[in-house]
């Protein structure tokens, strides 16, 4: 075992203690008497030095590996090895300590061989011993070794700064494009090492040339900083933001799921809709469109960057200021494909050729389900005395009326216990994305806006100023529960169908139009196929 002690004098002065720095030798040397002279003379009324002790090999690779030293006596010949091996030893380490080797040979050698291997300094034993200058020689190489030390410390500093101005953008102090570079070439292996999914965000200034043209380059920039400062108030210290492009930014989102990432790119989009800059007596709003697209977190790469780039120019195209994902450019690339026949006709081809993408509790919302919520719909209306050109709207609404499910993951439609916030919130939003969808496919108006309402309550829209909710909403809002209840969901299994009327009646004026309710009650055979 190689042994360290703190040098013990009588003569400790407190303040001596305080005034020198720690320094920690390392002295190698086999012949007992030599090595405890050279421990005292190393030792003598220096409080501060601690000397640690080793006599071979073994001991010297124990002591280098358990703690760092200052500096290193070596005697040259050993009994198991020589100091220009124990020297290379200790090169291979990340802080190798300077060595000065002793030996009591004169040959030129022994000299040579010790400064080639890397020690810093000879001295003959019998100076050593004497202790003669050893002291002066261990201060000049210690000094020189903190110097270097210094040095390189600064030069790794200025490398860290150099590097990171490199990776930032001067304007924002974002990461910029050349750091994207490299956390996709892997470098920043940390941000997608996650399990799970991870998403992408991207957005981009709408008409930003306009601010330019109008206000000059000047407020163009402020604007950028505006939003800049916008993703640093919203981002968390495991995202990646970065200045993408001029007006354009990117977000990874290491571990948030789809439906997050769309709920945080919505409320990051209202945010920067509320910005306001005072400039020349003007005050300046913009507004930005939006892409997202999530992935495995270890298939995170150019090509998601891509397909979120594809998401955020569907979301320019649709009218700019919105949130498109990679799975409205799915159904996007569709419907550039239907050709110009009846609606009915268009919404088959549609659901036929997005069926390799839809999972099974996806198809099912789309397909079985919503024939039968249409046709107890189409039941409902005719008991009701429905006029006939708002009945074949009803009937074409209750098969639309789920579409836009084909934007929630299967995952979120077949999960058999509660749905979390962001989930509910994704599921919220398929009324409006299906309404868009049912314009696209039918072009009518009111078709459409059945499809939009029917998820509305009565009692939070029904009767209040500018929110009335068509009829055709109503019925398909009521056909779409007695639907579910009878048929259950993953959630919660089928009830009878006179548990379900009970249902409807305990939400009459609630949740559900009363006179829709009534419509049904009174005649419940009329539902029969
Ligand atoms: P869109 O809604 O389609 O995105 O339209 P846009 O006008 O925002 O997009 P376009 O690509 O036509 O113009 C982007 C402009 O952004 C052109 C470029 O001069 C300007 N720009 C790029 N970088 C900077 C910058 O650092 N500062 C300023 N002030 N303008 C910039
Ligand atoms: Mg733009
Ligand atoms: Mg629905
Ligand atoms: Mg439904």
């Amino acid at each position: 075992m190689y042994v360290t002690a703190k040098c013990i004098s009588n003569d400790v002065e407190l303040g001596r203690d305080f005034m020198h720095q720690q320094i920690k030798i390392l002295l190698v040397e086999d012949e007992p008497g030599h090595r405890e002279l050279l421990r005292r003379i190393l030792c003598d009324n220096r409080p501060h030095v601690q000397v640690a002790t080793a006599c071979c090999k073994a001991e010297f690779q124990d002591a280098v590996t358990s703690e760092s030293f200052d500096c290193m006596i070596l005697d040259f010949h050993l009994a198991d090895c020589q100091a220009d091996h124990l020297i290379e030893i200790q090169n291979r380490l990340s802080r190798p300590a300077p060595a000065i080797v002793i030996s009591g040979s004169d040959e030129q050698e022994v000299v040579v061989q010790s400064m080639r291997s890397g020690g810093v300094d000879f001295i003959h034993k019998d100076d050593a011993i004497e202790g003669k200058n050893l002291w002066d020689r261990i201060d000049i190489v210690l000094d020189k070794h903190r110097r270097r030390n210094r040095e390189r410390r600064r030069a790794i500093r200025r490398e860290k700064r150099l590097v990171q101005m490199a990776n930032r953008d001067h304007l924002t102090g974002l990461a910029n494009r050349r750091s994207l570079e490299q956390l996709i070439q892997g470098n920043g292996r940390g941000i997608f090492d996650r399990r799970g999914e991870s998403s992408i965000v991207m957005i981009d200034i709408d008409h930003f040339k306009q601010i330019n043209d109008r206000y000059g380059h000047d407020c163009g920039d402020r604007a950028i900083r505006a939003l800049a400062d916008t993703i640093r108030k919203h981002t968390v210290k495991t995202d990646a933001a970065i200045r993408y492009g001029g007006e354009e930014f990117l977000i990874i989102q290491p571990g948030k799921s789809l439906e997050s990432a769309v709920r945080w790119a919505e409320m990051f989009r209202r945010d920067i809709a509320q910005i306001s800059l005072q400039y020349d007596c003007s005050s300046v709003q913009f507004t930005a469109s939006i892409g997202v697209v999530t992935d495995r977190s270890e298939s995170l790469g150019c090509e998601t960057i891509n397909r979120c780039d594809e998401a955020l120019y569907l979301a320019k195209r649709r009218g700019r200021n919105q949130v498109c994902t990679a799975e409205m450019v799915n159904f996007d690339r569709v419907a550039s494909k239907l050709g110009q026949d009846s609606p009915t006709k268009r919404l088959d081809t549609a659901l036929d050729e997005m069926r390799s993408l839809l999972g099974p509790t996806q198809h099912n919302h789309l397909t079985a389900h919503s024939h039968e919520v249409s046709r107890i719909a189409g039941r409902i209306g005719k008991a009701m005395q429905m006029p006939p050109e708002r009945m074949n709207r009803l009937h074409y609404s209750g098969l639309c009326h789920d579409i836009g499910k084909m934007y929630i993951p299967e995952r979120i439609l077949a999960k058999p216990s509660r749905l979390d916030d962001d989930e509910q919130y994704l599921m919220s939003l398929h009324a409006k994305d299906g309404a868009d969808i049912t314009q696209f496919l039918c072009n009518d108006t009111m078709t459409s806006d059945f499809v939009r309402h029917h998820h509305d309550r009565f009692d939070e829209t029904n009767g209040k100023a500018g929110n009335d909710v068509p009829l055709g909403a109503r019925i398909l809002c009521v056909a779409d529960a007695l639907v579910t209840m009878t048929t259950g969901r993953p959630y919660q299994s089928a009830r009878p169908f006179e548990s379900a009327i009970k249902e409807l009646k305990s939400q009459r004026g609630r949740q559900f139009d009363p006179a829709v309710v009534d419509a049904i009650v009174e005649r419940p055979t009329s539902l029969q196929a």
